[in-house]
């Protein structure tokens, strides 16, 4: 390093954290009757503690658990999950806050000191097998899809079928006809394909066949925790290979198995041991974070927003430097993001 001392960057945690656009890449939302995020709420993440753990971007996801794909299931899987994005989209808007779809917004937002807000809808099935809802969707301000939840849909096999819908092991093998169209169309429209809860058939055909890098957007590492939400090294050296990312989350049960009856011992330093893992085998290019707050996810050490400072300071004291921990908490996402942007006719 040939810089003066006084041209540094900030290289003590606490000075990067409050420098980095941090950006957690899943966090659900209470549905229905979603408390006022603009409060402090009973949940894991609301703007306060945005505001106090210095996390200054969030994808909030419209979600919808996987449901009898009969007419009625289908219909009311759809519009909650419209009903979801239009409640995301329309309370974004704050005296610092502002709601981004692109990663020019996102940047933007982070230099005017505002929070950023954004959404995604999870579980592809509800498009309800019609191609024009990713448009919409994206209308509404979507940046992802996943093609998945728990259980298969008309779309993709799951990486953890549901038996208690007749699901068997595999349906499609992988992704079916319909889900091949929704990838083309995704990457048309412009919406990232997120390949979490995905069976490992289904990931590395889309990763395959979409013309623009697939995101496990709450995912962890097979090597480290043998859990069927986990990716594989063979599943993280295709995103490699495909310019994808994987952004490692904050679920106890994907970082650390519990032991029988017993609680998964997992802390905010099992995160970082995943995100070792990952870069070691991919690189720090593929690799970013996403807590999973208020699905599940949240460990001690980072059980809410407001402690995000925390997984700074645990990836400072690994050796990760500004530069690293930028592409970890947005930069990488940022890449995507805008090559997905691009690819959008
Ligand atoms: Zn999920």
């Amino acid at each position: 390093m040939t810089d003066d001392v006084a041209t540094l960057p900030a290289t003590d945690a606490a000075a990067i954290h409050a420098a980095t656009l941090t950006l957690d890449t899943h966090i659900d939302i209470r549905w229905p009757d979603p408390p006022d995020a603009t409060a402090e709420t009973d949940r894991r993440v609301d703007f306060p503690k945005m505001l106090r753990g210095r996390l200054k971007a969030a994808v909030f996801i419209a979600f919808t658990p996987q449901g009898k794909r009969d007419a009625e299931g289908l219909a009311t899987a759809a519009a909650r999950a419209e009903a979801m994005l239009r409640h995301i989209r329309t309370r974004a808007d704050g005296a610092a806050r502002r709601f981004c779809t692109t990663a020019d917004e996102l940047e933007a937002a982070h230099r005017a000191g505002a929070l950023a807000v954004l959404s995604a809808v999870e579980n592809g099935n509800a498009m309800a097998r019609d191609l024009s809802r990713l448009r919409l969707w994206r209308d509404l301000g979507a940046i992802y899809v996943t093609i998945t939840h728990d259980g298969h849909n008309d779309l993709a096999d799951a990486a953890r079928p549901k038996p208690d819908l007749g699901d068997g092991v595999a349906e499609h093998g992988g992704l079916s006809a319909l889900g091949r169209q929704a990838i083309a169309e995704m990457n048309r429209v412009g919406l990232l394909v997120d390949v979490s809860h995905s069976a490992k058939s289904s990931m590395m055909q889309a990763a395959e066949l979409s013309r623009v890098p697939v995101v496990a957007t709450h995912s962890c590492c097979r090597a480290l925790c043998d859990h069927p939400r986990n990716l594989d090294d063979e599943q993280l050296d295709m995103l490699r290979a495909t310019g994808g990312l994987i952004q490692i989350t904050a679920l106890d049960v994907f970082l650390r198995p519990a032991p029988q009856g017993g609680r998964s011992p997992a802390t905010v330093t099992d995160i970082v041991d995943h995100v070792d893992h990952a870069v070691a085998r991919i690189g720090i290019d593929h690799v970013g974070l996403s807590s999973d707050f208020d699905g599940g996810g949240g460990v001690p050490g980072w059980r809410d927003a407001s402690e995000t400072g925390n997984l700074t300071a645990e990836l400072h004291r690994r050796g990760y430097g500004a530069r690293e921990i930028d592409l970890l908490w947005s930069g990488n996402f940022r890449r995507v993001r805008r090559l997905v942007q691009r690819g959008a006719v």
